[in-house]
């Protein structure tokens, strides 16, 4: 008897019916789930990254944003006295541009940190191997070396990871969960009492009041701030997102540069929130890690010398000075990526300050 061959793995389901599914069977299903599983079906199935993707990053717009992070991490590695081993890691690395760009800065100084990237797209994974090719994958932190200083960078990664949100209800606090309904997903509040997850000082808020919290962004902030403790070492978060506590969802989706309904198309758009950097900082003192300071992404690096290095780049190739001097300006002025995009500098306890975050340093032009 011949038996036919299987296929070797079978068709990926559309995800929306399998969450339609579920929710049939067991009812509505947490916000968390909901995103967690839409975003890693996002990212899985494509690169969508730059002008002809969904959205486009930092790392994109200009070399000089993985310049800057580059030459950050060399002066302070440099300032700690040069230990060591040393392993640059970067969490969630998209094209592998950023790393480009960074670790090419860091080699003029001879610097050269052994590479480690966390990725779970293995779409993206390729992109970042052929930009990076020495570079090790982590599913996560847990596997990156346990010795040896970190010099760690995420950028627009905490704002992909999952969150929890619970909404005040007339009859208390519920989670909010995602319920299916004449063919359409559409946030619901549960039925079980959630008032002992929210914060004393918080639980009589009025009614609608809803509270977003991202248990995956406080676990990466927990495990890097006990590994900047015990390994010495420097991280910069940096992510559009606020510096005081707030109410309110920020669950947003993206697709082909434009704003879409989250509950549209589950796995084909990015769903996003904002991160919290204060709960951030206070997770990383506590966790033993010094907080270096949160400052708009703009003031970063332009107290780094941005226009010194757009103008340099500008003279080294004319006729793109202008659009050189335009993607500078896009990732540093205010009402563009300037402000609403924040950097968080963290670092071991004996290492020292981080440049930028307390305005210019001397000698930096600053239009
Ligand atoms: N830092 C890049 C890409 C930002 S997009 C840039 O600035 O261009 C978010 C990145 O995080 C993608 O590489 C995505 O695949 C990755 N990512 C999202 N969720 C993840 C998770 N839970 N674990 C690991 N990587 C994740």
């Amino acid at each position: 008897m011949v038996f036919g061959k299987r296929k070797a793995m079978e068709e990926p389901a559309n995800l929306a019916q399998s969450f339609a599914r579920l929710i049939h069977n067991h009812g509505p299903i947490s916000l968390l789930h909901y995103m967690g599983e839409a975003n890693a079906r996002y990212y899985a199935s494509r690169d969508p990254l730059g002008a002809a993707g969904d959205f486009i990053t930092a790392p994109e717009i200009s070399q000089i944003f993985g310049e800057l992070i580059g030459l950050w991490l060399t002066d302070i590695w440099i300032r700690a006295g040069r230990p060591e081993p040393v392993h640059y890691v970067e969490l969630g690395p998209g094209r592998g541009t950023l790393a480009k760009d960074a670790l090419r800065t860091m080699k003029r100084f001879d610097l050269e940190p052994r590479v480690h990237f966390v990725e779970s797209s293995t779409t993206l994974k390729d992109v970042q191997l052929a930009a990076v090719p020495q570079a090790f994958f982590h599913d996560d932190l847990s596997t990156v070396p346990t010795t040896g200083a970190l010099l760690l960078v995420a950028n627009e990664f905490l704002d992909a990871l999952p969150v929890r949100q619970l909404v005040r209800m007339e009859t208390g606090w519920r989670e909010r969960l995602v319920g299916y309904y004449e063919e359409r997903f559409l946030p619901v509040a549960g039925h079980q009492p959630m008032d002992a997850a929210v914060p004393e000082a918080r639980r009589e808020a009025p009614v609608g009041t809803i509270i977003e919290t991202c248990p995956g962004a406080a676990a990466v902030m927990q495990e890097t701030a006990r590994r900047l403790a015990e390994q010495g070492g420097a991280a910069l978060f940096i992510d559009y997102g606020f510096t005081e506590v707030r109410d309110g969802s920020s669950l947003q989706a993206v697709k082909a540069h434009e704003k879409v309904d989250p509950f549209e198309r589950p796995g084909e758009a990015d769903l996003t929130c904002l991160v919290d950097f204060a709960t951030m900082k206070a997770i990383a003192e506590d966790c033993g890690a010094r907080w270096l300071g949160t400052v708009g992404q703009g003031a970063w690096l332009k107290a780094l010398g941005a226009d010194a290095r757009a103008r340099a780049l500008g003279q080294l190739a004319p006729q793109h000075a202008t659009a050189i001097w335009v993607a500078k300006e896009r990732l540093c002025a205010a009402d563009q990526m300037g402000t609403l995009f924040k950097v968080m500098g963290l670092a071991g306890p004996d290492w020292p300050d981080g440049e930028a975050f307390n305005g210019p340093a001397p000698g930096v032009e600053v239009e």
